[in-house]
């Protein structure tokens, strides 16, 4: 068989960051200033700190404006809540976005929940949990939403597909399997308990994978033809003292089976981006529709 399609994930993000920032343009016709995000990053973790400028900077080209607060790695929960409220009452701020993870002083769900849910670009808070899996209007998490994406692009109408989702966290696997079900699609969500892993994988017409175990899906997963996300980022140190980024999936193996395969780097992670941009923009309108 021909070895799989590679879904360009940067390409379509790049195409959905001028899409939003076509949106940004008339949204500042309209209420005369740009969408705005706030960006708050705590400490000085490298990691976190490169997705903060990638995030900016790309906010930036799309017509949105960051706020950004950089506070010391000592920072306590009650003066990270003190900022989150005057966010919160600040009519320049369309999107509030705290980076995770958080010092191990700073309560997580604590500041998930103090977010004003119509400010809640990431959509972790409750409100939108639960607007989710009741299928109202929410703010969903980036990385299933940039997942979601692709898939209707390339496959239009997802009603009846088989779709497997691999992992369950609550920024991914979790409000993935919600937004296929949403989609139409019969959903399994398999996990660290799940018996016979490959056999409900090679079940699916779309498997979305979101492991963090570097390249744990091989080519015994896969159906023919299938569709495969990969979402995991795993660094890996090779012998040479450098490292290098692999998915979650070993893209050579299932190529060779699958019908089309997201790359790491240059699949899932920039759509994620995108995907916050687009969530900034439409908390700006409908913040502004009432
Ligand atoms: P979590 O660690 O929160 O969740 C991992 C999930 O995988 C859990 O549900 C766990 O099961 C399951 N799991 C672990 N080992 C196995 C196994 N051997 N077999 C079956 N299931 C298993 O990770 P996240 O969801 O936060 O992230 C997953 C990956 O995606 C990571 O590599 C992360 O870096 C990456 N990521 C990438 C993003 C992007 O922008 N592209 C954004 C977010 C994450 P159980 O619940 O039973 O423990």
């Amino acid at each position: 068989a021909a070895p799989a399609e590679r879904i360009d994930g940067k390409a379509f993000a790049t195409a959905l960051r001028a899409d939003v920032a076509e949106g940004s343009a008339r949204f500042r016709a309209q209420a005369g200033r740009q969408p705005g995000l706030a960006v708050i990053l705590v400490g000085d973790d490298p990691a976190s700190q490169v997705y903060v400028k990638t995030k900016m900077r790309q906010a930036a080209d799309a017509g949105i404006t960051s706020f950004p607060h950089l506070l010391p790695g000592n920072t306590n929960q009650d003066e990270l809540l003190q900022l989150i409220a005057l966010l919160n009452g600040d009519d320049q701020v369309d999107g509030i976005l705290v980076q995770l993870p958080l010092p191990a002083q700073i309560e997580e769900k604590a500041v998930i929940e103090a977010i004003d849910p119509a400010k809640d670009v990431d959509g972790f808070h409750p409100v939108n949990v639960g607007r989710l899996s009741t299928g109202q209007s929410a703010l969903v998490p980036c990385t299933p939403l940039g997942c979601l994406l692709l898939l209707q692009d390339r496959l239009g109408d997802l009603s009846g597909k088989k779709a497997v989702v691999v992992g369950r966290s609550n920024i991914v696997g979790k409000p993935m399997g919600q937004l296929l079900l949403n989609a139409h699609c019969t959903v399994t969500t398999v996990h660290s308990r799940s018996q016979d892993l490959a056999a409900e994988c090679r079940s699916a017409d779309i498997l979305v994978v979101a492991v963090g175990r570097a390249e744990m899906i091989d080519a015994s997963y896969i159906k023919p033809g299938a569709i495969v996300l990969d979402v995991g980022i795993n660094r890996i140190a090779l012998e040479d003292g450098q490292s290098r980024l692999t998915g979650d999936v070993d893209f050579d193996a299932v190529s060779t089976v699958a019908g089309a395969v997201t790359p790491v780097p240059g699949g899932i992670g920039p759509m994620t981006v995108a995907c916050l941009l687009r969530n900034t923009l439409s908390a700006a309108q409908a913040r502004t529709a009432h």
